[in-house]
């Protein structure tokens, strides 16, 4: 992995999972199913958490949600899934835990909204962090650009109204977010919550404004943080969006927690935003959870599919062995396996790659030369190519990372 610096942080626990202070960057979603749907939310939170997310937030919104946590978290002791789950609080967040205490106890971390977690002598957000310290639980205090509290950005328009040369109106939105987080996290510490039980997130839907809320976030603090980039969208654009907003800022050794926030497709599992989230801190070097296929994107040279196929073949089946192989072959997530169309950049590509083949380009000679750990090994032809490749990397893996 590389050695970017990374921006230090006050290390907090996740129920077992530990977020900043130099621990790996941690990988997080959210479920969208009903929380009162105990079974449904269950089984979705069991996916999320085989795809390899390490925390799972819910929606706690009723008093039905609340009392489903805890069924939630019964069973999924129950089924040996102990994945941390954060409750996601507005609105009525100290109402809910008051009335259903064991909620919050069955939860690893709180998320309250300084935004809409209510004002009034009833102090809201005073009496979800006196739960949290009660017991002992961590709180992300996550703004969202799309729900800041209107009372403080009125505040800082007044002030920006006297300066001698007041800031444009997006610099005093970012002010109004920076400040929203800090206040809030400086007014929990003042009530009793440790630095070491604070997350910070700062969400907004432009890349280029998250990533400046960001470093300046860093600038300012050592809290922990979770980056992620709000309603990024759907399909490819939401992709996008997401990997280049947190790209750079992991690149800064910024961010402590991800999660990218897409909108599925019908057709989408909700594991796709793992899936992405992984992907980013792979590509970034920060981390490994998978083989990953280089592949060409074929062009004139390429008369079939065929090798379409098979990269999408392999990269499926790496993705499919990992949850068995994780255990059994340690290192094997960071393994590179290389899927070429032709002899232009095939061989090339396959030799910088653990194992790589070369398909053959039209008016080539119809052979696939495969290379392993950068030497040519065998030369495949025939219609069973793929399977015969499939075996190759097999083998590879047991030989290179099997541990006898
Ligand atoms: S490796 Fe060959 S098939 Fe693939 S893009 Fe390059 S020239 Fe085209």
């Amino acid at each position: 992995m590389t050695g970017m610096a990374r921006h230090i942080t006050r290390a907090v626990k996740v129920g077992t999972v530990i977020v900043g202070g130099g621990a790996p960057v941690v990988v997080q979603s959210m479920t969208n199913t009903d929380t009162a749907d105990v079974a449904g939310t269950v089984a979705q939170v069991e996916q999320l958490w085989q795809a390899g997310s390490e925390v799972v937030r819910l929606t706690v919104n009723t008093l039905e949600a609340a009392r489903g946590v805890v069924q939630i978290r019964e069973r999924l002791d129950a089924r040996g899934c102990s994945v941390p789950l954060v409750g996601d609080f507005h609105f009525n967040g100290h109402k809910l835990l008051a009335e259903v205490p064991e909620c919050g106890i069955a939860l690893a971390k709180l998320r309250i909204n300084p935004g809409n977690v209510g004002h009034g002598s009833a102090d809201p957000f005073a009496q979800l962090i006196a739960f949290a310290c009660r017991h002992d639980k961590a709180v992300r205090i996550g703004v969202n650009w799309g729900s800041l509290d209107q009372r403080l950005l009125a505040r800082l328009m007044d002030e920006n109204a006297q300066r001698a040369q007041p800031l444009d109106n997006a610099a005093i939105m970012q002010e109004a977010l920076l400040t929203s987080a800090l206040e809030s996290a400086q007014r929990a510490e003042a009530l009793g919550l440790g630095r070491d039980r604070i997350i910070l997130s700062c969400k907004l839907s432009g890349v280029q404004d998250l990533v400046r809320a960001y470093r300046e976030l860093a600038r300012r603090c050592d809290y922990a943080l979770h980056l992620g980039l709000t309603e990024a969208g759907i399909g490819s654009k939401g992709i996008v969006a997401s990997a280049a907003a947190l790209a750079i800022l992991l690149n800064e050794g910024i961010g402590d927690t991800i999660r990218v926030s897409l909108t599925p497709k019908p057709d989408e599992p909700r594991t796709l935003e793992v899936q992405v989230a992984q992907e980013i801190l792979q590509t970034v070097g920060l981390r490994a959870f998978t083989p990953l296929v280089t592949a060409c994107p074929g062009c004139g040279r390429t008369t079939s599919t065929v090798f379409q196929a098979l990269a999408d073949q392999i990269q499926s089946w790496l993705r499919a062995q990992m949850p068995v192989w994780r255990a059994q072959y340690p290192g094997v997530e960071a393994m590179s396996v290389a899927v070429m169309g032709c002899v232009v950049n095939g061989p090339g590509e396959s030799k910088h790659a653990n194992i790589g083949i070369s398909l053959p380009g039209s008016n080539e000679v119809p052979v696939a030369p495969v290379y392993e750990d950068g030497v040519k090994t065998v030369t495949l032809k025939g219609d069973a190519i793929a399977s015969e490749f499939q075996a190759l990397v097999a083998a590879y893996v047991e030989r290179t990372y099997g541990r006898s």
